[in-house]
């Protein structure tokens, strides 16, 4: 979002432009699914804590349900786009069918800063979004989840408003809610579990110790975090991890080459992520420029922050020890720098499968909504890890076979699959 020259949808959509020319793809379907089937604009007008009033400019893209209702989460960012939106609710509708769940794609978004704004007022943005969209959301047609600056709490007050419009209870309009009000265990963890899940896969096909690893990531929220959290308990060793400085506008990149302690680092760190860099100083660790997470001699790298940052410019910082790029973020990586891992050989893990954990514990969530009936932390870790570790293998067999790079392996698995559904209801 940082970069103006940057736009999201057009590499989304030139990533499916050339996996529909492989799949030979006929010119309907290519035209239904390079662009959302539908979307939405609208002004949230607010009454600020000072008695002032302020719109703010909030979307719902909802890019296919041919596999089951549109899916997706709602994020608050100040440099939020249409273009990102968009592409983020394509990439959600390859991502439920890359891990063969039955939903479809969407995103939403708001133009906002959570930094700059009481909670009194977030919860007024989080209703005015819902009572916009509320015709269009709903168990069966659409379903929202939390992303980027947005939490279990602003969930919940999106689904209070709902139930309150509808008139009746309506759990299943939105996941990620807090646990004990249709929340399901594992949430928290799942997005950055589901990244190591796929990572562990990796390492044991090109059988590599987790051991013997070292990683450096960007970012310090919730994907970094958990993610953080099971590889540690794997064996792994973090040396670098950067994050964004709020007050001076920048990132910042912490090093510590004997490990970094994630308790302790959280000690230091704040709701949105941002690591405290006085404090990381006085706690003895290095602070490095903002790209300087990427060019650690590390086996792996984790990016899980913000779209298109291994991009033409960066990707020669990249050390040539790294073997291993496992997307946490969502389109972190740009097709010319794809170009520039494939020479390399480094095995990327692309986003639509390795961060594809948060979706399908949302998912999870919808079933046990379903049932009423809500299981252990445990069950729905390991069923994570079997749908996860399944579609990892589903994709790696496909690029080996056919020597794929393997995110286009995973495109072609999931294009595949969105574009029979359409096919089998006569869309096209
Ligand atoms: P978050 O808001 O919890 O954390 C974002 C982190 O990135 C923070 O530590 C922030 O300081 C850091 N950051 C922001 N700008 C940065 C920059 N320029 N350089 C370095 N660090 C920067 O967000 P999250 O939920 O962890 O999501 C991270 C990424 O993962 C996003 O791309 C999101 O779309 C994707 N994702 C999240 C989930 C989920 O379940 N949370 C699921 C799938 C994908």
């Amino acid at each position: 979002m940082g970069d103006q020259s940057f736009n999201a949808f057009k590499m989304a959509q030139a990533q499916f432009d050339a996996i529909a020319e492989k799949l030979g793809l006929d010119h309907a379907t290519r035209d239904l699914l390079r662009n959302p089937d539908k979307e939405f604009h609208f002004n949230i007008p607010i009454k600020m804590d000072d008695g002032t009033y302020k719109v703010f400019r909030g979307f719902r893209c909802q890019h296919n349900d041919a596999r089951g209702p549109s899916k997706g989460g709602i994020r608050f960012h100040p440099q939020e786009t249409i273009d990102t939106v968009r592409a983020l609710s394509m990439w959600m509708t390859w991502k439920t069918a890359v891990v063969d769940i039955p939903l479809g794609g969407g995103k939403g978004g708001v133009i906002c800063d959570p930094h700059n704004l009481s909670l009194n007022e977030q919860e007024k943005i989080c209703r005015g979004w819902v009572r916009q969209v509320y015709k269009n959301i709903g168990p069966l047609q659409d379903v929202p989840a939390p992303d980027v600056m947005t939490t279990a709490q602003h969930m919940i007050w999106m689904m209070d408003e709902y139930e309150v419009l509808a008139g009746a209870k309506y759990p299943g309009v939105i996941t990620g809610k807090p646990v004990g009000i249709g929340g399901s265990l594992g949430r928290v963890e799942a997005t950055g579990y589901g990244v190591i899940f796929t990572l562990r896969e990796a390492l044991k096909e090109e059988d590599v110790d987790i051991k013997n690893t070292s990683a450096s990531f960007q970012g310090f929220g919730n994907v970094a975090q958990n993610a953080m959290k099971l590889y540690h308990l794997l064996g792994g060793h973090i040396i670098a991890v950067s994050s964004w400085n709020n007050s001076e506008q920048k990132a910042y990149t912490i090093r510590k080459e004997d490990g970094i302690d994630i308790n302790k680092l959280l000690m230091f760190t704040n709701k949105f992520g941002e690591i405290d860099i006085e404090e990381a100083k006085s706690h003895a660790y290095e602070v490095l420029d903002a790209d300087a997470w990427m060019k650690q001699d590390v086996d792996i790298l984790i990016p899980a922050a913000l779209e298109n940052q291994i991009n033409a410019k960066t990707v020669g910082l990249i050390s040539d020890k790294v073997k291993f790029i496992v997307e946490g973020a969502n389109g972190p990586t740009t097709p010319e720098a794809d170009e520039v891992l494939k020479e390399k050989g480094v095995l990327v893990i692309p986003d639509f499968l390795a961060n594809a954990g948060g979706v399908t514990c949302s998912y999870f969530e919808q079933v046990q909504t379903n049932i009423n009936y809500y299981w252990t932390k445990e069950e729905v870790l390991e069923k994570l890890d079997e749908t996860t570790t399944s579609a990892y293998h589903k994709i790696s067999t496909l690029a080996r076979k056919k020597k794929l790079y393997m995110r286009d392996a995973a495109y072609l698995i999931s294009i595949q699959s969105v574009a029979e559904a359409c096919k089998l209801r006569g869309w096209v």
